[in-house]
């Protein structure tokens, strides 16, 4: 008898990639709905692609990657605090992969996750894929949306194994305090569970810092998960990497071998050159989502619309509640009547449904024209 996968069937698909399916085949459309961004990658970085084809990186490396680029990343990590070392350091195709590694390393079917709301839909996504259950706790945005302490107790129970965090945030923006990261991780000590740490946006910053877990606790509860995606514009190279304790590194990496064997040979030399090379391409599309950013909020506030100021990342996240619709209708209408892709709310969350997020990342001109659209519907 022929089956399809049940837990496949039980997985949704992420909101972000419906509205994107439905604005692919249509014209004039400005793309708010994905964190894609409107950079070409730099020069220096495809051009240590070019030469790494020459070169002949054209095979499989280890399933861990190569070690130059294990290293490169090692730099990068104690540049920025995390004293780690070398074992604990892989690559995976894209830190979304990682996510999933660190997911199957450290979880059983059946074992609980606590996932934010709102939070990024692809761990849900993993979570129900995997069979592991998800317990939800909630981000505030009158607490600038970090989770607190008096939320994450009672979820708590013997078979909860992992916590994912995810700063600075998508959807929110948000952008966790040092003791509030201070905080997680005693959580995670006291309960003996393992913070899965998402910090794939940790570059892209415009208000305070970013902190991280690992710079507390580098081998012991932390598996944090970086990538070259959002800070050197490279989404389609497909190159993340991360920090796992010594016990769940090789786990990790274990992973790779049925599933993907290891990550593009040409990618990672491009990904060794992002790391090892100049770093102010950062600081100038930092500069640039700042400036979208600010002219995203200038725009809501001069139309009335509730919205929260994003610290880092570069989404933000607007109440539509005034216009009667749920998030996921809103966002269709938007699309169909004005052009304008966003993302709905409720894909991040049940209690996210009042809200759309607005992804600015793209060309200054579209994000304009984006936003001028929009609040002219809303209108
Ligand atoms: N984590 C978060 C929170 C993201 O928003 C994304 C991409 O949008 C990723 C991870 C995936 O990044 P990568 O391209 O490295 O797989």
């Amino acid at each position: 008898m022929k089956t399809l996968c049940e837990s496949l069937n039980k997985m949704p698909r992420s909101g972000i990639r419906v509205i994107m399916d439905l604005a692919s085949g249509m014209d004039d459309v400005i793309h708010m709905e994905l964190g894609e961004p409107g950079f070409q990658t730099p020069d220096h970085i495809k051009e240590a692609a070019c030469k790494a084809i020459h070169d002949g990186f054209t095979k499989y490396t280890a399933n861990n990657g190569l070690l130059s680029l294990r290293e490169a990343c090692l730099g990068k990590i104690q540049r920025d605090g995390g004293q780690v070392g070398i074992q604990q350091i892989g690559i995976a195709p894209g830190s979304v992969f990682a996510l999933a590694q660190a997911m199957m390393a450290v979880t059983n079917p059946g074992d609980e996750v606590l996932l934010s709301d709102p939070g990024w839909p692809n761990y849900y996504m993993q979570t129900i894929a995997m069979e592991r259950t998800p317990v939800f706790y909630p981000l505030r945005e009158e607490n600038g949306f970090e989770p607190m302490m008096e939320d994450l107790e009672p979820l708590i129970t013997p078979r909860t194994r992992v916590m994912i965090i995810n700063t600075p945030s998508n959807p929110t923006g948000g952008v966790y305090s040092q003791k509030t990261i201070e905080k997680l991780v005693e959580f995670a000590k006291k309960h003996d569970i393992y913070i899965l740490s998402d910090e794939v946006y940790d570059k892209i910053v415009f208000d305070g810092e970013h902190h991280s877990p690992l710079n507390i606790d580098p081998n012991g509860h932390v598996i944090s998960i970086y990538g070259v995606s959002k800070a050197y514009a490279m989404t389609g190279w497909r190159v993340g990497y991360y920090s796992a304790p010594t016990e769940v590194a090789p786990q990790m990496n274990k992973i790779l071998e049925p599933y993907v064997s290891c990550a593009s040979a040409v990618s990672q030399k491009a990904a060794e050159a992002a790391l090892n090379g100049p770093q102010d391409c950062i600081g100038t599309m930092v500069e640039a989502y700042r400036e979208r950013r600010d002219l995203v909020m200038d725009k809501l506030q001069q139309e009335g619309f509730e919205f929260s100021r994003p610290k880092g990342a570069f989404y933000l996240m607007a109440n539509i509640s005034k216009a009667g619709m749920d998030s996921y209708t809103f966002a269709k209408e938007l699309l169909k009547a004005t052009g304008v892709a966003t993302a709905p709310g409720l894909t991040f969350g049940q209690d996210s449904d009042k809200f759309i997020r607005f992804s600015f990342c793209a060309d200054t001109e579209q994000i304009r024209e984006g936003i001028n659209r929009f609040c002219t519907f809303y209108n």
